[in-house]
């Protein structure tokens, strides 16, 4: 709890004590009206860093110039691309460079994981997910389920917020593990929730499905970039996110899949197959025996979009620059309680957070809901949108809005809490 009264000053103080400061102006952010947006949506799209265009124009340099020798020539040839990304990338969620690959998308990178970690039997068939989970992987687990035969009303387990709660404590998921031990093949659950901004113990549920022989995939698409990640160390089996939320790496740009060096290195692991994750040195051998890549790279189908992987290589790099996710925690923890204070101290119980108030249980984004008789939360978006306060609705009730360490300030959090003021009295 910060003890003073806050105000724009003190928001403005605490921008000139950022040692991060200076990061925000590496970043295009979107005006309206020739006013600088507060932009709070980096949880959906993050924003795009001035230095993007110029390593997109090298690769268009590359191609115009050399056309295909462009795959073996200049400083970053195509051929090995993704690899240039991989060192950073895996610092980013706590991973050894071989259990990490910059690949497809997100949702496909959940099919190709649950292809080799979901391997069900008769006996052990069902996926622990969560009852609110994101629509995409709703459907890429049950129809996994049903691709293997079994039925998706069935085999899929939901883990709730217990009655009354808003988000799942670690002792309801463990609980409710245990309680179904012997039918679950694989526990599937988001490293932090899209629509809570709750950030899972996922050290503790890894160890608890790992003392059953349970394997255990995270979807991190809010957790990467966002939160410290200690992936190896956690054991964790395999984890998959995008990099356009809080990776800055551009709409639809190619996501991340981590696969543990234990099961990376058995090559003879069933999984979907393609070219691309077959051992580079015989690869254009086309002899038709395929023998994968033993790290995350053997699970790579296609050669990879390289436009994209260059938009992530920019974003990489000013994460690198920043000093990677330690000093940007730092400032999120900040900038959250200085939320949390600010929207206390500004608005009461008119506003109600249903993100923990633990900051080691959440990211950076608060889920808002609107508790005031006769006002829609829908509504109450709407109009923050129309005064250049860019967040997101949710349904049913939620507007979230993240400040993003690299590219908000404290002033943003402030403007956003005044805002709300104006649109609610
Ligand atoms: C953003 C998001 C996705 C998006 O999936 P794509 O395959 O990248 O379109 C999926 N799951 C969760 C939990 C997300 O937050």
């Amino acid at each position: 709890m910060i003890e003073e009264r806050l105000s724009l000053e003190v928001a403005k103080e605490f921008d000139r004590q950022d040692p991060l400061r200076g990061y925000r102006d590496q970043f295009h952010i979107p005006t309206t009206g020739g006013e600088t947006e507060v932009y709070l949506v980096g949880n959906s799209l993050g924003l795009q860093p001035k230095r993007t265009a110029e390593y997109l124009e090298r690769e268009l340099e590359q191609w115009r110039t050399l056309g295909v020798r462009g795959h073996f020539e200049g400083e970053f040839p195509w051929m090995p691309y993704h690899e240039f990304l991989t060192e950073t990338m895996a610092v980013l969620v706590g991973a050894n460079a071989d259990e990490v690959v910059m690949m497809n998308s997100l949702t496909v990178n959940l099919h190709l994981m649950m292809a080799t970690f979901y391997r069900p039997t008769d006996r052990r068939n069902k996926i622990l997910i969560e009852s609110h989970a994101f629509p995409s992987d709703h459907y890429a687990v049950e129809s996994q389920i049903q691709l293997h035969g079994y039925s998706a009303a069935e085999a899929m387990i939901a883990v709730a917020p217990a009655e009354g709660e808003e988000t799942i404590s670690t002792e309801k998921i463990c609980e409710t593990i245990e309680m179904h031990k012997d039918e679950l093949a694989l526990v599937m659950l988001p490293g932090v929730q899209y629509y809570t901004g709750q950030f899972l113990d996922l050290k503790t549920i890894t160890e608890a499905a790992h003392g059953y022989g349970l394997q255990v995939g995270f979807d991190l698409a809010h957790a990467a970039g966002n939160v410290p990640l200690q992936l190896h160390e956690w054991d964790v089996d395999f984890a998959v996110w995008c990099s356009y939320k809080y990776l800055n790496s551009g709409p639809g740009s190619v996501g991340g899949c981590f696969v543990h060096r234990r099961h990376a290195q058995e090559t003879k692991l069933t999984r979907m197959a393609g070219w691309w994750g077959h051992d580079q040195k015989t690869r254009f051998k086309m002899e038709n025996r395929f023998r994968p890549i033993p790290t995350a790279e053997g699970w790579q189908l296609s050669n990879p979009p390289i436009l994209s992987l260059a938009a992530i290589r920019a974003s990489l790099d000013v994460f690198k620059d920043a000093g990677g996710i330690e000093p940007l925690r730092r400032k999120s923890e900040k900038l959250t309680e200085f939320f949390m204070d600010s929207l206390q101290q500004t608005l009461g119980d008119r506003v109600h957070s249903i993100t923990p108030s633990d900051p080691s249980a959440r990211g950076c984004q608060l889920s808002l809901e609107i508790r005031l008789d006769g006002v829609e939360g829908k509504s109450v978006y709407e109009k923050l949108d129309s005064m250049g306060v860019r967040t997101d609705w949710r349904e049913p009730s939620v507007i979230r809005a993240a400040p993003v360490p690299l590219y908000n300030s404290f002033e943003d959090v402030w403007k956003f809490v005044e805002r709300l003021e104006e649109c609610l009295s």
